[in-house]
């Protein structure tokens, strides 16, 4: 690449910038974050090129971020000793928005118009935020290849940016250097960024000094002691590693010596806020070998329906070398993954069994991708207890009922649990399947959403009582419990004449249905509806049957 060139930034750039720049911001503390975080990322791929053997240049730096500031001259710079940028990465990666932080809030912000400032801190936005604050950048930076030439990278954060050959003999890594702007000149005071960097960089694992004066002081958290931990140090960690602003709803610290040695910090995320951005697709936990970070949300550390769950995992027993292809075949892997579902699991239950009001804002808040689980076969038993439903013995359609409540209610000799499937309570109320049921005062499971059948079908037992579909309900096991005293008596035995009646009428009503129905039949499972559809005896629910004709179009 020539040097002193001048390139144009990529239209989705001058378009993130312009929000940037354009938007009013109560919390511009985060491009601070956002710069320590990429330097604390350099830092990690030295530490993990190094341990896996690949030669770097400057191969006994000290691994640390330094920040000074100047109050007159209105100047901050970050430098850190980390695997810095060929003039190539430059235009690479501070040239494209490929990135997740910034796609997603690219997406946001469309969505929400500019203001840009509610959502701008509950993801990284990545180094662009930066020009909240700055006036001009320049990015001095030398790779860690060895051999790589030095070069700065100025922009002023409109329309375009220069890379030039850096002068003198830079070592590896990067320094970012910030001329302030007329409104953010408070930022050039050494106190007012140590405290930026401890509520939001306390944990990151390499020292931070500002002015020469260390900043950050949490060790690993994970690796310490549970007893010395405290619920807030906890709380600070989650805020570290996720950005969300409200505290997690629950904490899960687990050190593990067999079969597999890890530890391992994790968080149940409370989104009841609103405020957390979550993607199922994007979901893992945070792998280290002897704290050295080897992957972000490695998804192979826990199974998707668990995929809200948010922490680190750090193992002894991995060679640091390892890389990050060979992960995924990694036996050891799959071991961590298997104890974290059953730890996870063992917590939740724990969780519903002390405290259902916790237990159901849980459920609240992650019951869509938990219901994901019913393919988990080793671990079906706890799934099926962590299930809730909505009932008919439920006051309103808030209210949760698990399959073991469902049990304890059970009538003296019913062997069946009974569900129904409808996109409402009121829609429930109005199926005619559901109206024995009423009667007899035999409770019913009530299924909003349509994954649920899939569930209860490939459960198909939970104990020893079968998961039936009150359409497919066995009527002469129904019929054998008596009616509720509340409800009005039993129609009248149909007489010889009624008998000839309906004969006439469902002869009739079978000409008018041909082909399209098996059978037409008198039934005494209704007294409020006039009719019913039912399936032959062991074939689909009717709901089952329209879902697959939905998936198979
Ligand atoms: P993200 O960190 O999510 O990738 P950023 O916008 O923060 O997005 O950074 C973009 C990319 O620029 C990083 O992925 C990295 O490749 C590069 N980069 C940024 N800062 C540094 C740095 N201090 N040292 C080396 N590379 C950096
Ligand atoms: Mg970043």
């Amino acid at each position: 690449m020539a040097t002193n060139s001048t390139h144009t930034f990529k239209a989705e750039i001058t378009q993130l910038l312009d929000i940037i720049t354009n938007s009013i911001y109560t919390n511009r503390d985060i491009f601070l974050r956002e710069l320590v975080s990429n330097a604390s990322d350099a830092m990690d791929k030295v530490r993990f090129l190094s341990a896996s053997g690949t030669e770097l240049a400057d191969a006994e730096a000290e691994l640390r971020i330094d920040i000074t500031c100047d109050k007159d001259a209105h100047v901050i710079t970050v430098a850190d000793t980390g695997i810095g940028m060929t003039s190539e990465e430059l235009v690479e990666n501070i040239g494209t928005i490929a990135h997740s932080g910034s796609a997603t809030f690219m997406a946001e912000a469309a969505k929400n118009g500019t203001k840009a400032d509610s959502i701008i801190g509950r993801f990284g936005v990545g180094f662009y935020s930066v020009f909240m604050v700055a006036r001009e950048v320049s990015i001095t930076t030398r790779s860690g290849q060895p051999g790589a030439t030095p070069v700065v990278w100025t922009s002023t954060g409109t329309g375009s940016y220069t890379i030039a050959e850096a002068e003198g003999d830079n070592p590896r890594g990067t320094t970012i250097r910030i001329t302030l702007k007329d409104e953010a000149t408070e930022f050039a005071d050494p106190e007012r960024l140590r405290s930026i960097i401890r509520e939001h960089s306390n944990f990151v694992s390499f020292p931070i000094f500002v002015d020469g004066e260390r900043v950050n002081t949490q060790p690993a958290l994970w690796r310490e002691p549970k007893f010395q931990i405290t619920k807030e140090q906890y709380d600070d960690f989650y805020t570290f590693l996720t950005y969300d602003s409200k505290a997690p709803q629950d904490t899960l610290h687990i050190a593990v010596d067999a079969p597999v040695q890890f530890n391992a910090l994790l968080f149940v995320p409370d989104m009841t806020s609103g405020n957390f951005f979550n993607d199922p697709e994007k979901y893992g936990l945070d792998l280290y070998v002897r704290r050295v970070l080897i992957a972000r949300r490695h998804k192979d550390l826990i199974p998707q329906y668990l995929g809200f769950m948010r922490g680190v995992v750090d193992t002894e027993d991995l060679p640091l070398n390892i890389s990050r292809e060979t992960l995924q075949e990694n036996l050891l892997i799959g071991k961590i993954r298997s104890t974290v579902t059953k730890q996870v699991l063992a917590r939740l239950t724990k969780l519903a069994q002390d405290d259902a009001d916790a237990y159901a804002n849980f459920w609240r808040n992650h019951h869509k991708v938990f219901k994901l689980g019913y393919g988990d076969y080793a671990n079906r038993d706890a799934f099926a207890d962590l299930l809730r439903f909505n009932s008919s013995a439920d006051a309103d359609a808030e209210g949760l009922t698990s399959l073991a409540d469902y049990v304890s209610r059970m009538k003296d000799g019913q062997k069946d649990i009974y569900f129904i499937s409808g996109t409402s309570r009121e829609a429930i109320r109005l199926n005619p399947h559901g109206e024995i049921f009423r009667r007899k005062g035999i409770e019913v499971l009530y299924l909003y959403e349509p994954i649920d059948e899939f569930i209860l079908d490939a459960l198909r037992q939970y104990k020893d009582h079968d998961l039936v579909a009150a359409e497919q309900a066995d009527m002469a096991a129904l019929d054998a419990f008596a009616d509720a005293e509340d409800t009005a008596a039993a129609p009248e035995a149909l007489g010889a004449d009624d008998e000839r009646t309906f004969e006439d009428m469902i002869a009739t009503m079978k000409s008018i249905l041909g082909e399209r129905v098996e059978d037409v039949r008198i039934s005494r499972r209704l007294k409020d509806s006039p009719a019913c559809l039912v399936s032959p005896d062991g074939g689909m629910s009717s709901q089952m049957q329209k879902m697959l004709q939905i998936m198979s179009k």
